[in-house]
């Protein structure tokens, strides 16, 4: 594979303070790879550390074969140029100027800015846009010629790696799409490598080839937009509750925010089994109908526990990497109890969450109705020796307990509700 950038273990420190976490990543040449991740995250300390502005405490980044740190400032700035993310700089100059500082690593210092030199600046500044106001003062222009104006200067250095930190923040919505178009096109036809925070994740979704996904310092997952953009990784990452689908036109993942607020109340109560993510859909699909929701045992920061509390569900907690202690489970059964229905789905199962499968035999809940979602994998997620299968099979023979497929599950909780006293 040929990899224009590669970083290896990379950790970078403000003071004492670690920003970035052990990230290694391999950007292939020619790709267009889109950084997202919530504000704070890492993602411009980590462009810093691409483009040796920044100094990493440990690890490597590599240019294609060369480490950055054998290189000089004016050989890096000859493979890599920056778009940053505060381009609102005061800048004397007129626009042609700027754009023509792009040329530095090039330029002779004897022989000054050579007809090639004003060529590439002239290419850089059609591209963009800006040929017209090439006269302007920098000053003068709006927040998005602006944008425009740097971007011509990163595209004179003839980068093979173009650094853009969110590089349509400050452009109308015509701007955007001509901006990511044209970095699109640079990565196509002359195999530039584009890397680029992105706000916006459905800009992220139509131009990437890979996102990778940043939490708190660390690649929290990478792949490409489809595999990275799920109702789960985002409702974790960002905190905030989406629904995914695809968008119509282009077949590109579509993601939407979804308020927390729901219109319609309904009086089922429902308590929901789940971890591992294995309920963030669930619960989020269940919460926007109106239910009335309850989750249990959930670690303390799983991604179920997350949305529960986004929703402000009632949940029965335990801290991370512990068994279920008797509080939680009692809290669990507790809620259980005052719930109609309780579902149970289809989640990892070992010897620290098995008594959340083990509390449905509970002779407190014989007259409840259960719901076991079934997903044909119960051997695979079993991680007890057969003592959890054991469970479901006797939970299985109980009259309220009926099995469900996943498909079925909202129309059964619907109806319930409407037949509900
Ligand atoms: P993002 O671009 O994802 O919003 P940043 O990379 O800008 O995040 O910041 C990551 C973390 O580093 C934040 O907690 C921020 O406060 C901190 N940080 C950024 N710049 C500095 C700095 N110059 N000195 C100390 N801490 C900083
Ligand atoms: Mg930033």
């Amino acid at each position: 594979m040929n990899y224009e950038v590669k970083v290896e273990n990379l950790c970078f420190f403000y003071g004492e303070v670690n920003i970035l976490k052990d990230i290694n990543l391999n950007f292939q040449a020619g790709s267009f790879v889109s950084i997202i991740g919530p504000n704070g995250s890492g993602k411009s300390t980590f462009l810093k550390n691409l483009s040796r502005y920044l100094e990493p405490q440990k690890g490597i980044v590599m240019l294609g074969d060369k480490d950055i740190n054998k290189l000089s400032k004016k050989e890096i700035s000859k493979k890599v140029s920056v778009v940053p993310q505060n381009i609102l700089l005061e800048f004397d100059f007129k626009v042609k100027d700027i754009v023509m500082m792009g040329r530095h690593p090039y330029v002779n210092r004897w022989k000054g800015e050579t007809e090639e030199d004003k060529k590439i600046v002239e290419k850089a500044m059609k591209y963009t846009n800006i040929l017209q106001f090439s006269d302007r003062f920098y000053n003068e222009l709006s927040g998005g010629e602006k944008q425009r104006v740097i971007l011509a200067q990163a595209l004179a250095q003839q980068p093979k790696v173009l650094l853009l930190d969110e590089p349509i923040s400050h452009l109308d919505l015509q701007y955007q799409v001509e901006i990511l178009d044209l970095v699109k096109r640079l990565t196509l036809k002359e195999g530039m490598t584009a890397i680029s925070v992105l706000h916006d994740l459905n800009m992220a979704s139509g131009y990437s080839d890979i996102i990778i996904m940043l939490k708190e310092g660390r690649v929290y997952c990478q792949g490409k937009p489809e595999e990275v953009l799920t109702v789960e990784n985002i409702a974790y990452v960002f905190n905030i509750n989406v629904s995914v689908s695809k968008n119509p036109v282009t077949g590109k993942t579509y993601v939407y925010p979804i308020s927390v607020i729901s219109k319609k109340k309904r009086k089922l109560k429902i308590h929901i089994i789940c971890g591992g993510g294995t309920g963030v859909k669930l619960i989020q699909e269940l919460a926007t109908l109106g239910f009335h929701l309850s989750t249990g045992v959930l670690n303390i920061g799983d991604s179920d526990w997350a949305i529960s509390k986004e929703y402000e569900l009632d949940v029965a907690e335990e801290v991370p990497f512990m068994s279920i202690t008797n509080e939680a489970y009692k809290r669990n059964l507790e809620l259980a109890m005052i719930s109609d229905v309780v579902i149970l789905l289809p989640i990892y199962l070992s010897k620290s969450n098995i008594m959340n499968v083990k509390l449905l035999t509970d002779c407190k809940l014989k007259d409840k109705k259960i719901y076991i979602v079934e997903d044909d994998n119960l051997e695979k997620r079993d991680f007890t020796n057969g003592e959890a299968i054991e469970i479901y099979k006797e939970l299985l023979n109980k009259p309220n307990v009926v099995p469900v497929k996943k498909d079925e599950l909202k129309e059964i909780l619907i109806k319930a509700d409407e037949n509900h006293g």
